[in-house]
């Protein structure tokens, strides 16, 4: 047997490999067809492409939040213990490092006189300390209440939606793109639905995330209506059992209240292939915008109910600690965090990891 299977290992071989082919295609034969409407171009990945997950390399997300928090720790938030420890009192100069992050007024004069009334002689660290508390009390109550499906797939959990807004350059379509890329590589099923159909090129640049991330997209012919891609993409993920389906939307038109309008009915549409869909209503933003953040948020929480806020470009000025405001006022809890353009630098949200981070705490 041991001689007869050394001389014919080739024949043998051979034959496992065509019998694998035969049975791959008959497991390709047997999938099932997208089930989308005549103007959609659904463009699937496949589940046999093989898609290799990168480990991550480089610098730990604590590494890489501490680098992005650079500039507000140091221009801002880790400063104030040594203005104001010991006999020192620079009060003046709190408030204007606060005001120049773009703060909002009744944030900065509750932490002077937190400062004033609980910090008199205090040392830097336990300055630092009060710091803290300020920012996780108002945090705290809502940060709470996020669930682990944001962002850990469970297997067997059903399928999903998430519908992604934000002003146009906010980071939907990237944010999307690397979201789409870390749960594929824990496992999960995603399909991405490409409702900016105003901008023929943010439809390409999701494709190329969607491509590289080996995940499913749904796509419109130019200038479809975005809540009838919504429509098809959502249905596509009930009847197939994906486990997440990412809805890209656009971040501009002609008005304001154009916008807000075309969002509400994209989100409705939804709801009629599953009552609980969208699962969570995401807005992107940019911390680069400071107040004006603020006041977006407000605005999209008004027509859309928003669920979550995916906190981006945390790396790119001092701002960072406007997160406060933000989650305080809208009672809206921070879910993602981004710190850069690469799939790492996008981590779920850890308050106390934050903070501390924020304010130069071990
Ligand atoms: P959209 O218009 O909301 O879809 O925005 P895009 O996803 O096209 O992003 C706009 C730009 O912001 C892109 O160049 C992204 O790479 C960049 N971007 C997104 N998130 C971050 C981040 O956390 N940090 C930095 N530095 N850039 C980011
Ligand atoms: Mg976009």
């Amino acid at each position: 047997m041991e001689i007869f299977i050394q001389e014919n290992l080739e024949i043998i071989i051979a034959g496992l490999a065509s019998l694998g082919g035969v049975v791959s295609y008959l497991i390709l034969k047997s999938r099932k067809e997208p089930v989308v409407s005549d103007h959609i171009e659904s463009k699937e990945s496949g589940e046999e492409k093989k898609v290799e997950v990168p480990t991550p390399a480089g610098p730990s997300w604590a590494q890489r939040l501490s680098k992005g928090l650079e500039k507000s720790r140091q221009d801002v938030w880790g400063k104030i213990g040594d203005l104001f420890s010991g006999e020192k009192t620079n009060l003046d100069d709190i408030e204007e490092i606060l005001y120049s992050a773009d703060i909002p007024t009744s944030y900065v004069q509750s932490l002077l006189t937190k400062l004033e009334t609980e910090g008199k002689g205090k040392s830097s660290v336990e300055i630092q300390n009060l710091v803290f508390d300020f920012m996780n009390q108002k945090m705290a109550p809502i940060q709470e209440n996020v669930t682990e499906d944001l962002f850990q797939y469970k297997p067997e959990s059903g399928t999903k939606v998430f519908m992604i807004v934000g002003v146009n350059g906010a980071g939907k379509t990237t944010t999307i793109g690397k979201l789409a890329t870390k749960l594929k590589g824990q496992g999960a099923r995603v399909i991405v639905g490409a409702c900016d159909t105003f901008r023929a090129a943010a439809v390409d640049q999701l494709q190329v995330w969607c491509e590289r991330a080996g995940v499913d997209m749904v796509r419109a012919k130019d200038g479809a209506d975005p809540s009838g891609v919504a429509y098809d993409t959502v249905a596509k993920a009930f009847a197939e059992n994906y486990d997440y389906c990412l809805i890209d939307t656009a971040g501009r038109l002609h008005t304001n209240q154009n916008l807000m309008d075309e969002l509400g009915k994209t989100k409705r549409v939804m709801s009629k292939i599953n009552e609980k869909a969208p699962h969570q209503v995401l807005l992107v933003l940019d911390a680069i915008t400071g107040q004006n953040a603020l006041k977006q948020a407000q605005e999209f929480n008004k027509a859309l109910d928003l669920s979550g806020i995916i906190f981006t470009k945390c790396d790119g000025s001092a701002k960072a600690g406007g997160a406060v405001a933000i989650v305080d006022e809208l009672k809206v809890p921070i879910i993602y965090i981004g710190v850069g353009e690469g799939v790492e630098d996008l981590h779920h949200f850890d308050k106390d990891l934050y903070l501390k981070t924020l304010i130069g705490l071990d």
